[in-house]
């Protein structure tokens, strides 16, 4: 299940006219976590004013006058609703009975229906139904016994079980943003008379780019000018050594020329490529250490959610068609197969924003039964590279579309490098290596020979339900990302199947016209012509995308549309032969009406199990 949503909160040293449009901008950069209501709650000269909807950011902030609000300091937050519909009343922020206490909240509170009833014998008026609500009642309570706002916040997280970011604002205080952590991702950014909290650093980076990432079970406060932070047990954190300077270039974060960030992400390959490839050349130390640990593994285990899963599919059969023993497992199943796992074993945690929740919790399990981690992200400051042993830096930049393209690419290309350094065959890895720099080239010469056709394909398929993609081997992974992206943005509904066990089911729903897609990458082709053969039998719409040199008459004769895809050498292949599919499934989502950035129930960064 998907749920995450983003906490973003600014406190300054002087009042700001513009406070209500900082919030706006910073809401826009984090409304790719999910979006179904959105908030804000303002302090100004000791009042609380408080706007929400449901809607998007765009939407609520224009109903809801966002842009009129001036202050020091506010909470905002998108929300992914998990305790209670998406309704007004149960939009983030939250208050207290007196409206002095405000609180955004990323997570679930488990124990929040013990903690209400609690509250509501004590006189407490509640107005949602959120399991959030609970936590600006339980700072009131706690204030009332004498705390000070600070105290009162602590007293009242130390009271939580569950997943969280919590930052709450209380009008006695107003320059000071109380924020908590546990699991939930949440960073500090340090400006100059100016701090924030936010989920995300996408959001913050406008304003500062000095950051402190927050550990599980550290509370603390942010003032204009300074930074407290302490362990939940009371432990004082030194801040000096926390503050991380970010080298993201803000332009990433724009659309430029383009309609959507799906679109202008997939054109993005050739130059990310590039930098994954650079990156891993040039940080050998990150990449020795990592290669290090997975040299004396006895079973490499790949672990992923989504499209990190299908990398992870991809690596896992590359590792063994080199020869290691490696298997792919999906994060949120991980913990049962893991249970045979050995300290002898090493595991690969495959994620792009190193936060999923699944792949973390495995992590964590593995790693408590002595088993060693590389992880691979496209955050290095995030929770999973931090916990991990040794990790890769993907270096995508920023990927704002929930639907993964670049990074899915990126993931891929360090999987296979890993492979590489791992086979100790100088001479070989030079051969393969030497391809790989021709990713540039070749990608933008895949993206060329694969438009038109997409676009045309799109009006096709846009009109249908059902679709299979079907692949063997190598293309199986392949097909199996093809099929979640057309899921994600178009809303068709999309299967990937091994080529060979086509005919053991799914062709019994095969008539007239089905659209059934083949990708031919690089094990098993010839095999491949006799499914291609048995689904023009049954009378399919049959698209194959295959290299030219494996374009037979035997492909052609029985393929309704053949897209021939530049000649690559079997890693260049595995990177790019999926762009094909990113392009055809973004064509069909605008084809059909839809915004690819923000497929409905989805979430860029799951951070909730
Ligand atoms: N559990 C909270 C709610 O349903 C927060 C959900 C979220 O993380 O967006 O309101």
């Amino acid at each position: 299940m998907f749920r995450v949503c983003g906490i973003i909160a600014i406190t300054s040293s002087s009042r700001r006219e513009d406070l209500g449009h900082l919030f706006v901008e910073a809401l826009k950069r984090l409304e790719y976590r999910g979006y179904d209501s959105v908030g804000i709650a303002i302090v100004d000269q000791n009042n609380l004013y408080i706007a929400k909807n449901t809607g998007t950011v765009e939407s609520v902030a224009k109903s809801e006058g966002f842009t009129f609000f001036s202050g020091c300091s506010g909470i905002g937050h998108t929300r992914w609703a998990t305790h209670g519909a998406p309704t007004k009343n149960n939009s983030h922020p939250h208050t207290d009975c007196s409206k002095k206490i405000a609180v955004v909240h990323n997570g679930i509170i488990e124990n929040y229906s013990e903690l209400k009833s609690l509250l509501l014998s004590r006189g407490h008026l509640f107005i949602s139904d959120t399991d959030t609500e609970v936590v600006p009642h339980l700072i009131e309570e706690f204030k009332s016994t004498g705390l000070d706002a600070y105290s009162a916040f602590k007293k009242a997280i130390s009271m939580l079980r569950g997943t969280f970011a919590i930052v709450a604002i209380d009008v006695s205080e107003e320059r000071k943003l109380l924020f908590a952590r546990k699991v939930s991702p949440l960073i500090i950014g340090v400006g100059r008379g100016l701090a924030l909290v936010s989920s995300d650093i996408v959001s913050v980076l406008p304003f500062t780019d000095r950051v402190i990432v927050l550990n599980d079970d550290e509370v603390g406060y942010a003032e204009p000018d300074r930074v407290f932070i302490e362990t939940i047990e009371g432990f004082p954190v030194d801040i000096s050594k926390r503050v991380v300077k970010i080298d993201y270039h803000i332009e990433n974060f724009d659309k430029g020329p383009y309609e959507h960030y799906m679109i202008k992400e997939i054109y993005e390959q050739p130059y990310f490529l590039t930098q994954t490839l650079s990156g891993l050349i040039s940080s050998r130390d990150e990449v020795e250490k990592s290669v290090k640990l997975l040299e004396v593994a006895d079973t490499i285990y790949l672990i992923g959610a989504g499209s990190s899963y299908h990398a992870s599919l991809l690596g896992a059969l590359y590792f063994r068609y080199l020869g290691f023993r490696a298997q792919a497992i999906i994060s949120s199943e991980a913990i049962p197969y893991l249970r045979s796992v050995k300290s002898g074993d090493v595991i690969v945690a495959v994620s792009q924003s190193g936060e999923t929740i699944d792949t973390l919790l495995a992590m964590r399990e593995s790693m408590r039964r002595g088993v060693r981690v590389v992880a691979i992200v496209n955050n290095p400051l995030s929770t999973i590279a931090r916990e991990s042993d040794a990790y890769i830096y993907m270096r995508s930049g920023p990927e704002i579309c929930v639907a993964a393209t670049k990074t899915f690419t990126s993931q891929v290309l360090v999987l296979l490098y890993l492979g590489l350094m791992l086979m100790k065959d100088h001479q070989h890895t030079e051969t393969v290596l030497r391809t790989l720099r021709k990713l540039p080239e070749i990608t933008t010469s895949i993206i060329k020979s694969a438009e038109d056709t997409a676009r045309k394909l799109a009006k096709k398929l846009s009109s249908e339900h059902s679709v299979y993609y079907l692949g063997r081997v190598f293309g199986y992974p392949i097909s199996a990302e093809a099929a979640l992206k057309i899921k994600e943005v178009a809303y068709i509904h999309a299967e990937a199947y091994p080529a060979g066990e086509s005919k053991h089911g799914p062709i019994a729903l095969v008539t007239h016209r089905f659209p059934v897609i083949f990708t031919i990458i690089g094990e098993l082709d010839e095999l491949i012509e006799g499914n291609i053969e048995e689904m023009k039998a049954r009378d399919a719409y049959v698209v194959t995308y295959a290299p030219r040199d494996k374009t037979t008459s035997v492909i052609e004769k029985n393929s309704d549309l053949v897209v021939s895809l530049p000649q690559a050498s079997l890693e260049t292949s595995l990177v790019t032969y999926v762009i094909p599919h990113q392009l055809l499934a973004y064509y069909t989502a605008v084809e059909r009406g839809y915004n690819p950035d923000r497929p409905r129930n989805l979430a860029k960064t799951v951070t909730v199990f």
